[in-house]
């Protein structure tokens, strides 16, 4: 006992305390593309480099990235001569909408790109659920089919680093018990009937999180014989989270958006960092 309070007071606190300050992800972090604007819209990569076909255009459609569908692999940073797609750093990308995940590349005369038009931060709140649930919530984890990546940072959102408790979020063992689904993976079609039976379980009103590019879109898995593809062609999704897999911050920014606490995260960022005079 007397070892594990001295290792305790060693360790000292290792929680992270987002998402009261920013995210900090690691050096070697490899986020979404982004489009550099000036970048000559014609030399940025063919869609045909794009493993997940999120790359949209060529000569008669509009330049576009659609980061539901994008597993953020760099083929594209690394196939752009002017460095005219670059990976970026930012974690906050999940959104209610799916549309908004589509990143569309406008340009100028001389061809050039002058805004690629990001995804909302944040989106509307979930007023009925807000009113029921107060700040607590109870989620149920349902894999549909994932290859286990999405699960594993899930995972992590209950290690002492991420402590997802602290914001008055857990996992529950039954559908039953739970305010909303969390889903990764693409709905696989051997699933798809039991992926419908355990959104009717959980008690209205219920939320559906779409965790990780599968989730979102069918990403590598698209759509088969074996897939149906993402989770929005078998439930209603309420929080589309891109990423392969997203990192827990980003899980969590996805959890608070579903939940409409988004405001008052950052107030609570404001609290702590007080403008310099
Ligand atoms: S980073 Fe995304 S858009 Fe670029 S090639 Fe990889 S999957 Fe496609």
């Amino acid at each position: 006992m007397l070892t594990a309070i001295l290792n305790s007071l060693r360790t000292g606190v290792v929680t992270s305390a987002y998402p009261a300050t920013p995210a900090k992800p690691p050096e070697r972090f490899r986020g979404a593309p982004e489009v550099r604007p000036g970048a000559q819209v014609d030399l940025l990569p063919s869609p045909s480099v794009c493993p997940t076909g999120a790359i949209g255009g060529g000569s008669t459609a509009a330049y576009s990235i659609d980061l539901g569908r994008c597993v953020f692999c760099g083929r594209c940073a690394e196939g752009a001569p002017d460095r005219g797609v670059e990976l970026g750093r930012q974690v906050e990308l999940a959104s209610r909408r799916r549309e908004s995940l589509m990143l569309q590349v406008a340009s100028d005369a001389d061809g050039r790109a002058t805004a690629a038009t990001a995804p909302p931060a944040a989106g509307q709140v979930a007023g009925q659920i807000r009113r029921v649930l107060g700040r607590s919530l109870a989620l149920r984890h349902l894999d549909s089919g994932s290859c286990n990546a999405c699960d594993w940072e899930l995972t992590a959102l209950l290690n002492p680093v991420y402590d997802v408790r602290r914001l008055g979020v857990d996992f529950v063992a039954s559908p039953r018990h739970a305010d909303g689904l969390m889903v990764t993976g693409p709905v696989t079609r051997n699933l798809a009937t039991a992926v419908r039976r355990t959104y009717e379980a959980v008690p209205e009103p219920r939320l559906v999180i779409a965790v990780g590019a599968c989730a979102c879109s069918g990403g590598i898995a698209g759509q088969s014989y074996a897939s149906a593809g993402g989770v929005a062609e078998a439930l209603p999704v309420d929080v589309f989270i891109p990423g392969c897999p997203p990192r827990p911050e980003a899980i969590i920014f996805g959890i608070l958006l579903a939940v409409g606490r988004v405001d008052e995260r950052r107030a609570l960022f404001a609290a702590a960092s007080p403008p310099v005079l």
